[in-house]
């Protein structure tokens, strides 16, 4: 690496303001050496250099919102800098420590253990951004693996950050997707069949990676003079609005906690998103969504669904449980910080706060999914029963929802509409008690929609403002990495433009609104997806 190397494209002028490193406890040992690391929010240490960095995946929206060039001039050194060959004057690249529940379970230690944080960016508008390498290599919280990810998931959570933010899910962000020139060692399914894949590097972008488990670490040892220290760092820089850190905010921070994360959740539910691995360690105290691992999106409509292989048995973190899981979290962040609150009544509260939150917030989405702008408890048996009858028949629940915007209910007939129909997977499954049981659906809803008084224009407008026509369907996204791995990344600029627009008609790009092609049915990637990433 030269010693002196000229800046551009923006980064010459990204203004540092380290306030996580400079405002908490770090590990005094600097040794880029496993261990558990007591006493200390984060340990620093330098992402590993890689041989032959190149850009496959680029957001131009992330760039701008940084101070960036829109598009790298110099891709070669934009390469340096997010694959974390080029550490830039002003940064501090750290590793956070954290724990977590795994599948319910008390883990412990996890930490950063192969995301390295190189600092907080402020920009034009004075907002705050982190960058953080993902598999940058080990850190002292690496425990037994690699510290690198691999191709295909690094594609996966470059694309699917940037779908769900034009979907309007809150969501960490991506800029750059970098292929290390490196190859990774990866036992796909845990079956003994190793194999080499390439390696490559995501920069991800958020205000704050902070995550339930960084909270659940600092109680579970006992260090709850930390404890109150990253919740006073958290308010002050995150939760700004609040006020001041002290009893009162304290506890209106929590109840804005799990309000976020109730927000979270109904746009999953709305989208279609399923996570795949819910664990406390992937909780984002901002209440965005984190860690893109093994999720999927729901093409039939089955809340049991989820494409976690690893989860199969339990399905603990399938379709219809997120709101349950994310709740049960956070009650586990609500435990970890009983030693700052006096009482546990407020953190009761704040369950109950989301609690709320989901139920209202998914009433009045589910509305608007089906063009009802003033939904209430009463609408709740309408809504049951559409679910119930998506669930029947492999119905893809994407296309019908969209489709449902083109009915008229005021002339339905005596069988479901083609618009509607469309999204059957499987055809031959539609009984006659089916198609009956749609056509009442049809006139119930009818029924609302003329009690709402809501006009046929308006109610399209809102019906499409909740139901996206594109969404990163598992085979697509699957697709694209197949290519990318045979040496053509360009499906990955591709899909991301598809995705920039999901609720648009995008004539050219139909194909893309498809039901999942048959032979995908099973494929590994698009329907099955195990931890190892
Ligand atoms: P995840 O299931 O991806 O959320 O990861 C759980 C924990 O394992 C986190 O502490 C990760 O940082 C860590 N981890 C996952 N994959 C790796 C890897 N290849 N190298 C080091 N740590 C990893
Ligand atoms: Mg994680």
């Amino acid at each position: 690496m030269p010693v002196e190397t000229s800046l551009s494209g923006g980064l010459e002028q990204l203004a540092f303001d380290n306030s996580f490193t400079r405002e908490l406890p770090g590990d005094p040992e600097t040794a880029n050496r496993r261990r558990q690391v007591l006493r200390a929010c984060f340990s620093r240490v330098l992402p590993t250099p890689v041989s032959n960095p190149s850009i496959i995946g680029w957001s131009p929206e992330v760039a701008t919102l940084l101070g960036l060039d829109p598009l790298p001039q110099d891709p070669e050194l934009m390469a340096r800098v997010f694959s974390g060959n080029l550490v830039l004057p002003g940064m501090d690249p750290f590793a956070m420590c954290y724990g977590g529940h795994q599948f319910g379970s008390w883990a412990g230690q996890l930490g950063d253990g192969r995301a390295i944080n190189l600092g907080e960016v402020v920009n034009h508008s004075g907002q705050r951004h982190v960058l953080q390498l993902k598999g940058a290599g080990p850190t002292p919280y690496s425990r037994t693996a690699d510290g690198l990810a691999v191709l295909r998931s690094s594609i996966r959570e470059f694309l699917c950050s940037e779908a769900m933010h034009h979907l309007g899910v809150p969501t960490t962000r991506a800029l750059s997707l970098v292929l290390t020139g490196e190859q990774v060692v990866r036992d796909m399914f845990y079956d003994g069949n190793p194999a080499r894949e390439p390696g490559a590097v995501v920069c991800r972008v958020a205000p704050s990676f902070t995550r339930f488990g960084n909270f659940q670490i600092l109680s579970a040892r006992g260090e709850t003079d930390i404890l109150r220290r990253l919740v006073d760092h958290t308010i002050r820089h995150d939760f700004p609005h609040l006020g001041e850190p002290g009893p009162d905010t304290d506890v209106r921070w929590f109840h804005e906690v799990c309000r976020a994360t109730a927000d979270m959740v109904v746009h999953w539910m709305r989208v279609g998103f399923v996570h795949g691995v819910m664990n406390t360690d992937n909780m984002s105290i901002l209440g965005q969504t984190i860690d893109y691992g093994p999720y999927g999106w729901l093409e039939n409509y089955d809340p049991d669904w989820t494409p976690n292989t690893t989860d199969a048995s339990g399905r603990r973190y399938r379709f219809g449980n997120q709101p349950q899981v994310a709740m049960w979290n956070l009650l586990q962040l609500g435990n970890a910080l009983v030693p700052l609150f006096n009482e546990t009544e407020p953190l009761q509260a704040g369950i109950d706060h989301y609690a709320d939150s989901f139920q209202q917030g998914w009433r009045k989405t589910l509305g608007l999914k089906l063009g009802i702008a003033d939904a209430t408890a009463g609408d709740k048996p309408l809504f049951d029963e559409l679910l119930a009858i998506l669930a029947a028949v492999e119905t893809d629940m994407t296309i019908f929802f969209r489709n449902l915007a083109h009915v008229d209910p005021e002339t339905i007939g005596t069988v479901p509409p083609e618009t509607l129909t469309e999204a059957y997977y499987r055809p031959e499954q539609v009984t006659t008690e089916h198609r009956e049981r749609t056509l009442a659906w049809l006139r119930q809803w009818g029924a609302r929609l003329r009690a709402g008084g809501t006009g046929w224009r308006e109610r399209a407008r809102l019906m499409n403002t909740a139901n996206p026509k594109y969404v990163l369907r598992n085979y697509l996204a699957q697709q694209a990495i197949d290519k990318a791995t045979a040496g053509d990344p360009s499906m990955i600029a591709e899909l991301l433009d598809l995705l920039r627009h999901p609720y648009d008609e995008q004539s050219h790009r139909e194909p893309y609104a498809a039901r999942r092609p048959d032979w995908a049915r099973h494929k590994p990637g698009c329907s099955m997806l195990s931890c190892s990433s």
